[in-house]
Order: C-alpha cells, then sequence, then structure tokens
C-alpha cells in the first residue's frame, strides 16, 4: 500500500515537475502515462497471482511488488497447513495399518449400529463385505438370536461364545462390545475353534483315561475284597493262584496303559526328531522274532527287507512302530493267517515299511479313526489280547516325528495292509 502510495507520489511529482517545464497540459499527460503504467504493471501482477492460484504447491511468482507482503505469509501457512495434514494422513495410516494387522477382527458400529467400518480379520470371522454391507445395520449382517440379545443389552460385562456355520464350517467366535466416543461401538472378534477343540479333547482324554483305568481297578478291588473277608483256610490254593494271576494281568495292564501314556506325552513334546543313521532291516528281525514267540507257530510270516536300507532317525522310537505293526497284525489275524513284512525303496527315493496280513480287516468308517487314543474297533479282542488303543496313536506321532506317512489299507474279513513311508530325506543307502 505504501509503496503504491510512493509511486503515485513521485509520479505526481515528475507531472508538476513536466508541468512546470513545458506547460501544464504535459505535467497532466506525464501523470496519466505514469499512472498507466502503475494500471499495467498491477495487472500483470494479478494475472500472475491467478495463475498461481490454479497451483498452491508451487511457491507464489517472485517480484509481484506490493503482493509480496501478502503472499509469503499465506504461502507459509500454506506449506504448514500442508504438512499437517500429511503428518495427520501419515498418522491414520499407521492406525489404519495396525488395526489390520491385529489377531482379533475389529468392527466399528454408529450409535444406531450400522457398520462403520472393519478390519480384513473381521471380515473373515463373520463374513462381512465392507464395500456392500457399509452403513448396514450389524443385526442384519450377523443374524444370529444370541448376538441380537447380547448386543441389545445395557451393559456388556463379558464376551458371547458364538457358534457360526460359514461355508459349511463350523466356528466359535469370541466377540465383545464396548461402547468408546460419543455413543459409537466397537466388536472385537476371536476365532476359538481350535481351543474350543483342544478343551474338547483334553476333557476327552481325561474321561477315556479314567475309563480305562476305571476296569481294571475294579477287577482288582473286587479281587482284593473277595480275598481280605474271606478266611484263608476256606479258599483252596488254585482258586487263590487263580485270582493272584488275574490281578497281575490287570496291574500289568493298567501299566502297559500309563507306559503307553508318558511314551506319548514324551512323543508330543518335540515335533520332529534328527536321530542317527538307523539300520531298519535289523529293527524289524528284532521285531519278528519276537513276534513268532507271541504267535507261537499260529502263522506264516514271509518276509522282504532291503538289508542296504537305513533311516536317519531315532532308533528307539522307530523300533516301537515296527513292531507295533507286526503284534497287531499278529492279534488281529487268526491262526493260520499269512503276515507278510517288506522293507524296500521306491522308485522316486522313498523309504516303505509294510505289513500285511490276512487278518479280520476294518471296515472303511473305521481306518480313519485307529490312531485316535483308545479307539478300537472291537474292544473285547484288543483288551483280551493286552491292547492299549494306544499302540497306532503312538506309530502315527513316530511317524510325523521322521517326516513319514503312515498308510492304512483295509477291507473286512480279507486283510490289511499297514505302510509307514519315509520321505527320501530320511533314507540312506548303507555300503555293504
Ligand atoms: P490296540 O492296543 O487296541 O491294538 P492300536 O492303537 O494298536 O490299539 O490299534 C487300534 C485298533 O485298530 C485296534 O483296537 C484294532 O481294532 C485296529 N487294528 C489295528 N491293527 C489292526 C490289524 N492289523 N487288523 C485289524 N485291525 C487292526
Amino acid at each position: 500500500m505504501l509503496s503504491t502510495l510512493t509511486s503515485i507520489i513521485l509520479w505526481a511529482i515528475f507531472g508538476a515537475i513536466m508541468g512546470w517545464w513545458l506547460g501544464p497540459a504535459t505535467g497532466f499527460a506525464c501523470l496519466a502515462f505514469g499512472l498507466l503504467i502503475m494500471v499495467l504493471v498491477s495487472g500483470a501482477h494479478v494475472s500472475r497471482i491467478q495463475k498461481w492460484t490454479r497451483n498452491l504447491n508451487d511457491p507464489p511468482p517472485p517480484s509481484i511488488g506490493p503482493w509480496d507482503a501478502i503472499l509469503a505469509p499465506v504461502y507459509r501457512q500454506l506449506r504448514r497447513d500442508r504438512q499437517e495434514i500429511l503428518d495427520l494422513n501419515r498418522h491414520v495410516d499407521g492406525i489404519m495399518m495396525a488395526a489390520e494387522a491385529l489377531p482379533d477382527g475389529a468392527i466399528t458400529l454408529n450409535a444406531e449400529m450400522e457398520l462403520q467400518w472393519c478390519n480384513q480379520t473381521a471380515c473373515e470371522h463373520i463374513g462381512l463385505n465392507l464395500a456392500t454391507d457399509r452403513h448396514h445395520s450389524i443385526f442384519n449382517i450377523l443374524r444370529a438370536p444370541e448376538f441380537s440379545r447380547y448386543a441389545r443389552q445395557l451393559r456388556w460385562d463379558g464376551p458371547l461364545l458364538l457358534h457360526i456355520n460359514r461355508d459349511g464350517l463350523e466356528k466359535s467366535l469370541l466377540l465383545q462390545l464396548t461402547p468408546y466416543g460419543l455413543g459409537q461401538f466397537l466388536i472385537v472378534t476371536r476365532d476359538v475353534t481350535q481351543v474350543e477343540k483342544l478343551e474338547t479333547t483334553r476333557k476327552d482324554f481325561v474321561a477315556n483315561v479314567s475309563h480305562e483305568l476305571r476296569t481294571p481297578l475294579t477287577v482288582l478291588l473286587g479281587f482284593l475284597e473277595t480275598l481280605q473277608d474271606m478266611p484263608a483256610e476256606s479258599l483252596p490254593l488254585e482258586q487263590r493262584q487263580r485270582y493272584e494271576a488275574m490281578m497281575l494281568e490287570q496291574t500289568r495292564h493298567m501299566q502297559s496303559i500309563v507306559a503307553d501314556l508318558l511314551t506319548l506325552s514324551t512323543l508330543e513334546s518335540s515335533p520332529t526328531v534328527e536321530g542317527e543313521t538307523v539300520q531298519v532291516s535289523n529293527l524289524i528281525q528284532s521285531a519278528l522274532k519276537q513276534g513268532e514267540a507271541i504267535s507261537g507257530g499260529q502263522h506264516t510270516f514271509v518276509t522282504n527287507l532291503d538289508p542296504g536300507l537305513a533311516i536317519q532317525g531315532m532308533e528307539t522310537e522307530l523300533s516301537s512302530a515296527v513292531s507295533n505293526l507286526i503284534t497287531n497284525a499278529i492279534r488281529y489275524t487268526p491262526k493260520d493267517g499269512t503276515i507278510t513284512v517288506s522293507w524296500y525303496v521306491l522308485d522316486n527315493g522313498d523309504a516303505c515299511y509294510s505289513v500285511q496280513d490276512t487278518g479280520i480287516g476294518i471296515a472303511p468308517q473305521d481306518i480313519p479313526r485307529l490312531t485316535e487314543r483308545f479307539y478300537r474297533v472291537d474292544k473285547g479282542r484288543s483288551r483280551s489280547t493286552g491292547g492299549t488303543g494306544l499302540g497306532l496313536a503312538i506309530t502315527k506321532h513316530i511317524v510325523m516325528r521322521h517326516n513319514a506317512e503312515l498308510q492304512i489299507q483295509s477291507r473286512l474279513g480279507v486283510g490289511s495292509l499297514f505302510t509307514l513311508r519315509f520321505p527320501k530325506s530320511r533314507v540312506r543307502i548303507l555300503d555293504n
């Protein structure tokens, strides 16, 4: 403003001098000319400023006279605001990324309980689609009566356990609703399907162990009470010996169960095993010797073993798996049956240990359950032959620890084929 005034005064002085020197008309003409130049320069400045306003990211045009003093602070403020917006955006992005990275699902609702936002985990848990479900009531999206009852409460002290079925899969979700801000709501979802399954398995396991130990304990208690109640002389020696033999048998059975349970828990403590080179054919030979003793000449044994084939693993574990399959074949194959034991390498380098029998066989629906703890197709037969129902569960764990696979093929009344297939990475070829 000051410089404009100064320019006018200077032009006026210049006009006055020219008027005094060349006459008033020339003086006024000079003043008019000066004012015209000022208007033109000012117009040029305004048009440069207009051009700049189209892209405020660039600095304002330089040397624009009186406008410099106005535009410089405006531009500085603009830059400060822009930086602040950038920082805020970065902060919001960071919060959004953190919310996306949450292992739990997060859903925000407005005061009318309409969906505002949710992270990817919540989409997977509940099957939300933010693009189509946004601004829709959560009650229309999550249609479960127990959720409606829960969400319509006035206070939410604890979470809700919700069982939902998504794409044919049963899921257990824990949902916690919390009010926040100005009447908004936050729902946090957690998938507890696996935890629930583990809890059920744990309960079943405790129930099974108790059930398994109860039978021999009841028998033992019965005999002990009888022996205690009866005067020693009234019990013939032969009967006493029979009782003692039965008690011994039940005690041994309980001991086998406890030993197998301990083996299982040891095996479970680590997922894989390195071990050393184990000459499997030697293990099979000694398991066969024990097997022949159990069979008592009632079965025919056929063997087909490659002595140069070894496995990188734990000898004690492999020995247990090898003899378990042979013992089972003997126990579930009637007299005069044939048991074929093979140890060979496949074309792709994998090694297989297989035990084939001509025994009672297994129905197709039972095959997938054989490796469950205490699962027996015929409880009576298993118990009468000293089975604990844990043998195949142990074998499966050993197999897993050696990165191998347990394959079971069977036909009821025809026989079974149990195969342990070891990957090439575990196979070692011995020099003779
Ligand atoms: P068990 O101690 O009862 O033999 P396992 O875990 O070794 O326990 O086997 C589980 C069940 O699998 C057995 O009870 C039996 O019903 C079935 N089974 C295992 N091996 C054979 C086989 N070779 N032929 C028929 N059934 C078998």
